[in-house]
């Protein structure tokens, strides 16, 4: 593994990267006639935006070359797979901006190539049927710096193997009776190349196959070879797979590609995963998350999953955006979660249109102005772009105002409101505190105010200055809603490194707030859209919404650290 480093969003523009220089010399020096990619997922989980950084690279450069990408489930452990995960994966790559159009493919649609090519390499005695038990085998492959073990099975005649492998087909044999192998070198340094299995049986059903078959082709086996039926010149993976290269080019070596008339060969090239602090992006662990109740679902807001992205109302835009910034390097590295933040808030800044919510109400009664009298003020719907235009909001005797905004006994620098002072209310008026009614137990449970009716608009004709301006929504028309805010799913940037990476769980990532009350435009809202809480954060409506009770994601707050951090380098 090399060093890891933060990536710098500054230095990271878009289009050149070194897949992209390595295709464009391959189209230049015409090694390829064109290029094909292919994103290839194994349908036992969600997508999450590891696998965007995947989509983006693969989808993007074949758009940009004039190509074509493969949307390809590698589906050949069918004690995982589901339909389930399929279509998610469908819809994800969707919704991320890509298309494979007529290239939906699945490497079960190879099962009975493969088999006879798996058969092929027996004739030529480049593989072989094993049936040492796995304990021994394992032993048998030696260590780093150890050399491996010749099986006693590696010189069966290739009949013997072939009818041997036939049997294993036809089901004559329990899971794990044995395995075939390819036959390479037992000493090769790479461990991958120590006479890899290339098939196991495995009487499962499966989700396309149904009970065709009980031996399943492996990962090293199906990959490299569904490459090839389909024509893929660039094979693009993660640096995990850089030591299973040898390994790829060998298949190709002993099998007769050729004779699927392919103006070229597919050439695996290695890229770095994308890592992002605070962030899980194991498939294992997201699956854990969900099976044991540690989140909703696949698709909970707080998930690094694109469809938990998606509810929480992450742009996909963004999130293009985002994969962009972080470039395509060789270099492991952890990027910013407050980078991803920034990106998603550049986008909604621009985007999202505005509107007041009051997160903790408080209310706030104006003893001047009369009682069941209400008027209509105009709120811009976005400060940058006119053209989003106005819309009317309703202004009254009594309004909801945030909490947080009111302190009785104030510190030197707190100009909103507190006993004798004067604050703007957004679009409306200047008011004065005059008092604060407690309960029994002494909690503020309104304000008591009055206005100065010749501030309408905002401004005071004298001139008089505010230090504070502050959402409100009118209690005559305000509409009661829910409101999620979530925080990191885990409390430190590298979870798991202790270990357990379910200890590093965030027992707060959640914050339900009801009674959350809201300017009736947003009780409209379509599901997803985004909006901008003014003062408060970018928020979306959830599924989970009702006509009589909205229910709002956070998105991200208002506030960039990641800005900050900019700023001080
Ligand atoms: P696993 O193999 O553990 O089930 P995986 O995340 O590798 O999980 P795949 O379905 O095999 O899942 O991934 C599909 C493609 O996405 C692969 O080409 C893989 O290299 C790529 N990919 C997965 N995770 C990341 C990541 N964090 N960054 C970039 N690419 C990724
Ligand atoms: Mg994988």
């Amino acid at each position: 593994m090399t060093a890891t480093e933060t990536i710098d969003a500054t230095t990271q523009e878009a289009g050149r990267d070194f897949i992209r220089d390595i295709i464009d010399t391959d189209l230049t020096q015409h090694r390829v006639p064109g290029i094909v990619t292919r994103f290839p997922p194994e349908p036992n989980g969600y997508l999450h935006i590891g696998h965007a950084k995947s989509i983006c690279l693969n989808f993007g450069v074949a758009n940009e070359f004039g190509g074509r990408c493969h949307l390809r489930f590698d589906d050949t452990n069918p004690t995982k797979e589901e339909q389930e995960f399929i279509d998610s994966i469908q819809r994800d790559v969707h919704w991320l901006g890509f298309d494979w159009g007529v290239h939906l493919h699945y490497a079960s649609d190879y099962f009975e190539q493969l088999y006879a090519w798996a058969e092929h390499l027996i004739v030529n005695g480049d593989a072989y049927v094993d049936d040492t038990p796995s304990d021994q085998m394992r032993a048998a492959r030696g260590t780093l710096t150890e050399p491996g073990q010749n099986s006693p099975n590696r010189y069966r005649p290739a009949d013997e193997n072939l009818a041997l492998f036939r049997d294993m087909r036809a089901g004559k044999l329990p899971n794990g009776a044995c395995v075939l192998r390819a036959k390479i070198d037992m000493a090769a340094g790479n461990m991958n190349l120590r006479d890899p299995v290339l098939y196991r049986i495995l009487h499962a059903e499966h989700p396309r196959t149904g009970n065709a078959w009980c031996i399943y082709p492996t990962y090293d086996f199906a990959h490299g070879q569904s490459d090839a039926i389909e024509g893929i010149t660039h094979s693009l993976c993660t640096l995990e797979f850089e030591d299973h290269r040898p390994l790829y080019e060998w298949l190709l070596d002993h099998l007769p590609i050729d004779q699927l008339g392919l103006p070229t060969r597919p050439k695996q090239y290695e890229f770095a995963r994308l890592n992002i602090g605070y962030t899980v992006l194991s498939k294992r662990i997201l699956t854990t998350l969900v099976r044991d109740g540690h989140v909703t679902a696949w698709d909970d807001p707080r998930m690094p999953t694109l469809a938990g992205l998606r509810r929480r109302g992450v742009p996909a835009a963004a999130l293009r955006d985002f994969i962009r910034r972080v470039g395509v390097a060789r270099a492991n590295s952890v990027v910013d979660v407050a980078m991803f933040d920034h990106t998603i808030r550049e986008d909604l800044n621009r985007t999202a249109p505005r509107r007041m919510a009051v997160l903790r109400p408080l209310k706030l009664v104006i003893e001047n102005y009369p009682e069941g009298q209400t008027e209509t003020l105009e709120a811009i719907n976005h400060p940058d772009n006119p053209a989003a235009g106005t819309r009317p909001i309703v202004f009254g005797r009594e309004l909801y105002v945030e909490r947080e905004d009111f302190m009785e006994n104030p510190p030197k620098k707190f100009y909103r409101l507190s006993p004798g002072k004067e604050v703007r209310l957004r679009y409306g008026f200047f008011v004065t505190c005059r008092e604060a009614i407690k309960d029994a137990s002494g909690e503020v449970i309104e304000l008591r105010c009055t206005y100065d009716p010749a501030t309408r608009g905002g401004n005071a004709p004298d001139g008089r200055k505010v230090q504070a301006t502050l959402h409100w929504v009118a209690a005559a028309d305000a509409v009661p809603a829910e409101i999620r805010l979530y925080n990191q799913l885990f409390t430190r940037p590298d979870p798991g490194a202790d270990g357990d990476v379910l200890a590093d769980l965030n027992p707060d990532s959640l914050e339900v707030l009801t009674g959350c009350q809201v300017e009736p435009a947003l009780a409209t809202a379509p599901i997803g859209e985004p909006v901008q809480f003014e003062r408060t954060g970018y928020f979306c409506t959830d599924p989970d919404s009702t006509p009589q009770k909205p229910v709002f994601n956070r998105t991200v707050g208002l506030r960039d650290t990641w800005a900050k951090v900019q700023a001080a380098r």
